[in-house]
């Protein structure tokens, strides 16, 4: 048996950085400390900071004095309401979901259309179209390009700017761009910024690649990690046998040990810790409890 981990398995720069700088936070304040929504879509890691007594909020309005903004980042108007309610804020946006807010505020003020390519109900989506103002449209799915184009026309502008969700599935955001500039023909100045974040592409490659070679496929993440959902998918076209766990729990390892390769790749918001843990009961269960060296494991 041989078990591949993909490299780019596990928590992405600003996962990591939101909860060592939330950890850091709660050891350092005599305060309340909130998380505005979880900090990161996994069970896990909610559970360990909530320990060390990070509550999470579902909105501004609960928020009682030190609030975390986590990775994702907010709409403009909780930065606002928090500040008109006196709320220390702890702003752990991602940098470069930072930077897709600053590029959507420069782009209205020069009077573009933005159309953000994301997925619907996403809190990075729901912040970012935010900065986009009224001239703007998000298409989660190749279905939603005409109403996109409708909302451009009675808007009258004339000059279009497509962005994309830092996790957004890089094929399909090329498939809606190259489908937008065949609808808008050569009336429209179209300016596209692939804002997909280099981890996320890098981590969809790997997938690709490994489930390319493997015979069972492990997507290790929170159920609700669009990220996660999205390997899924990517290791589905490749694949015949992909399975999607949080943890060992959800994984029936008697039908997986009958592999003879396996590839194991986890989402943005998946501690190392859970990737390890699957890993080890595979090999504990296809080795009998035995310490065999038969067990390529790749992480090159
Ligand atoms: S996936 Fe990329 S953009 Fe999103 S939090 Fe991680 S590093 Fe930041």
């Amino acid at each position: 048996m041989e078990i591949i981990i993909g490299k780019t398995s596990g928590f992405c720069a600003g996962v990591k950085n939101a909860v060592a700088n939330a950890e850091k936070e709660i050891q350092n304040t005599d305060k309340k400390i909130q998380c505005l929504g979880e900090l990161v879509h996994n069970k896990q890691v909610i559970q360990k900071l909530e320990k060390q007594g990070l509550e999470t909020i579902e909105n501004i309005e609960q928020a009682i004095e030190k609030t975390i903004i986590r990775a994702h980042g907010v709409p403009k108007e909780v930065y606002e309401k928090a500040h008109s309610k006196g709320i220390e804020l702890v702003d752990l946006t991602c940098p470069k979901v930072l930077k897709i807010h600053k590029i959507a505020e420069e782009y209205k003020e020069k009077n573009y259309f933005i159309i953000l390519v994301g997925v619907e109900n996403h809190p990075e989506s729901i912040g970012t179209i935010s900065f986009c103002g009224e001239n703007s449209y998000m298409i989660r799915d190749i279905e939603d390009i005409e109403k996109a184009y409708q909302k451009l026309e009675q808007s009258k502008l004339k000059k279009v700017l497509i962005i994309a969700q830092t996790t957004y599935n890089l094929k399909k955001f090329e498939k809606i761009v190259e489908e937008l500039k065949n609808l808008l023909g050569n009336g429209y100045e179209i300016e596209v910024k692939n804002t997909i974040c280099e981890a996320t592409r890098l981590r969809q490659e790997e997938t690709e690649q490994i489930s390319k070679e493997v015979e069972c496929m492990i997507i290790v993440g929170g159920k609700n990690s669009s990220n996660t959902k999205k390997l899924y998918d990517i290791a589905k076209i490749n694949c015949p046998k992909v399975e999607l766990a949080e943890t060992i729990d959800d994984l029936d390892i008697e039908t997986i040990k009958i592999f003879n390769k396996i590839g194991i790749m986890a989402g943005a918001s998946t501690p190392n810790e859970s990737v390890e843990e699957i890993k080890q009961a595979i090999l504990n269960e296809a080795t009998g409890g035995k310490d065999e060296t038969k067990y390529s494991i790749s992480r090159a």
